[in-house]
């Protein structure tokens, strides 16, 4: 009987993974994407430190907030925290962590369009749950088989490592560009940082600036690539929304 269940859980799991056509997304659902993102959390706040900076921590999160209230995805609660990374990046883990590097305030001070801008873009990934379809076979199979162990620190670690690195493909960048503009531009009578064009603009910041310091830019170009076919289409959806062809 034993042997029968594990068989069939085996070809469950293969048959779904390899098949044409099975959704990763829907392998994982609302409350084990929560699970697995307040997991990875606690691993990445033991590797870096969090900022306490009020002023900076209420910038932060009243700018994630209020760009969640005019989000599609309202199904979880979103947790904004600051990083003291040097390096210009953001990065989101499934269920509604939002990590912003101390990098990346510094870079864009003076300018909450730009920062916004790239918050936007991180909570668009949440929204599209791009990090269940990111998610590796072997932590998908154990999802599925409900045995994604709790406190196996190898497994943890390798996780949250894959969550903070994750390059995202050039289709997933794109709508969570879209999915960002469309949140700033339902917000743009809720205050003078949630200008859409703040992020087309961010696209251009990090490819001159990185030209001069490179490696403080690095990670942000290999982990979210700025092409420009990305400021394009993100220009033109912008400009799209404004002449009302297109509807957000
Ligand atoms: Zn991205």
């Amino acid at each position: 009987m034993r042997y029968h269940a594990i068989l069939l859980m085996f070809l469950l799991v293969v048959g779904c993974i390899t098949m044409i056509g099975c959704n990763p997304k829907s392998l994982v659902s609302t409350s084990q994407e929560i699970d697995i993102g307040r997991q990875a959390s606690q691993q990445v706040e033991s590797q870096y430190r969090v900022v306490n900076d009020p002023q900076l921590n209420s910038l932060v999160n009243n700018l994630g907030q209020a760009l969640v209230s005019c989000s599609d995805r309202q199904d979880i609660k979103y947790t904004f925290k600051i990083l003291d990374i040097k390096e210009v990046n953001a990065f989101s883990l499934p269920g509604g962590w939002i990590y912003v590097n101390k990098g990346l305030i510094d870079e864009t001070r003076g300018n909450n369009d730009q920062l916004a801008g790239v918050i936007a873009h991180e909570i668009g990934h949440v929204a599209a749950r791009h990090h269940a379809a990111q998610m590796g076979r072997e932590v998908q199979a154990n999802i599925l088989i409900g045995t994604l162990t709790k406190g196996d620190v190898t497994t943890l670690a390798s996780i949250a490592a894959n969550f903070t690195l994750l390059r995202w493909s050039r289709k997933q960048e794109y709508e969570a560009d879209k999915l960002g503009i469309e949140e700033m531009w339902r917000c743009r009578n809720k205050g003078d940082a949630y200008n859409a064009q703040g992020l087309v603009d961010f696209f251009g910041t990090l490819e001159a600036k990185s030209k001069k310091d490179p490696s403080k830019f690095e990670q942000a170009l290999s982990t979210h690539p700025v092409t420009s076919e990305r400021t394009k289409r993100a220009q033109q959806y912008l400009n799209d929304l404004k002449s009302g062809k297109a509807k957000a």
